[in-house]
């Protein structure tokens, strides 16, 4: 349960040099760089991967809730570190064990996130079971707290009725604008995350459908 896991009580408490020492300045004391792209309930580390060399300049955390999945992730980039050692390869990405539905905004300040990754979500297919889902009404304005303007929410998913309800929810959320198949089509991480994680390689095996949609933040309308 969550009670055996640990949450900063401010982003500004969490320990990042753990996470990321190549970013750390030792005389200053502090880090040189922020978490700008997370996935959420990264699984098995696929897309932090190949997000890795694509967004060097980018700090990429993996959220997941699982122990054993945490682990293996944490050996994998452990593993890439040390056989790219000469280029500091895969210094960027990291991920921590947590449940993304609680205490986002512990990890992460206000307008913090350029991207936000949710790919093949747990579909909760029953009805009862709807609102464990990663996108809901409540969860959506904490995404928003912590995405910057211009920030990018990405969906992919072979659930139909799952993408059909994300895409009604963000839809429905004054912060977010749907973006276009046009802009889909020219985007380097639609790219990547239609083809890089575990669990679409899956999809792929089996042929089944992917399903995308990719949101905007917007900015907060001014009241007059
Ligand atoms: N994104 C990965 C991929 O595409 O291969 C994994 C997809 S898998 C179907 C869903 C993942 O989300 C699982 O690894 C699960 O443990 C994780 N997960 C579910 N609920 C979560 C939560 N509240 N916080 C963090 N991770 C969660």
């Amino acid at each position: 349960s969550d009670h055996q896991l640990d949450y900063p009580i401010s982003p500004d408490q969490m320990d990042w040099f753990r996470l990321y020492p190549h970013y750390y300045d030792e005389t200053k004391k502090e880090m040189t760089q922020k978490v700008t792209i997370a996935d959420i309930g990264c699984g098995f580390g696929g897309l932090l991967i190949k997000l890795s060399p694509s967004f060097p300049q980018d700090l990429i955390l993996g959220m997941e809730i699982r122990v054993q999945v945490t682990n293996y992730v944490e050996d994998r980039i452990i593993a890439l570190r040390n056989n790219h050692v000469k280029k500091n390869g895969y210094q960027n990405i990291n991920v921590i064990r947590g449940n993304a539905m609680k205490f986002l905004p512990n990890f992460f300040e206000k307008g913090q996130l350029s991207k936000l990754f949710f790919c093949f979500p747990d579909p909760h297919f029953k009805q009862r079971k709807h609102k464990a889902r990663i996108i809901t009404d409540t969860l959506l304005s904490e995404y928003a707290y912590v995405l910057k303007e211009g920030g990018i929410i990405y969906t992919i998913t072979d659930v139909k009725d799952l993408h059909e309800w994300m895409v009604k929810h963000l839809e429905s959320h004054p912060l977010f604008e749907r973006l276009s198949k046009e802009w889909e089509s020219t985007d380097k991480c639609v790219e990547i995350m239609t083809n890089s994680t575990e669990e679409g390689q899956k999809v792929e095996r089996k042929r089944g459908d992917k399903y995308i949609a990719c949101f905007k933040r917007l900015p907060i309308p001014e009241i007059i």
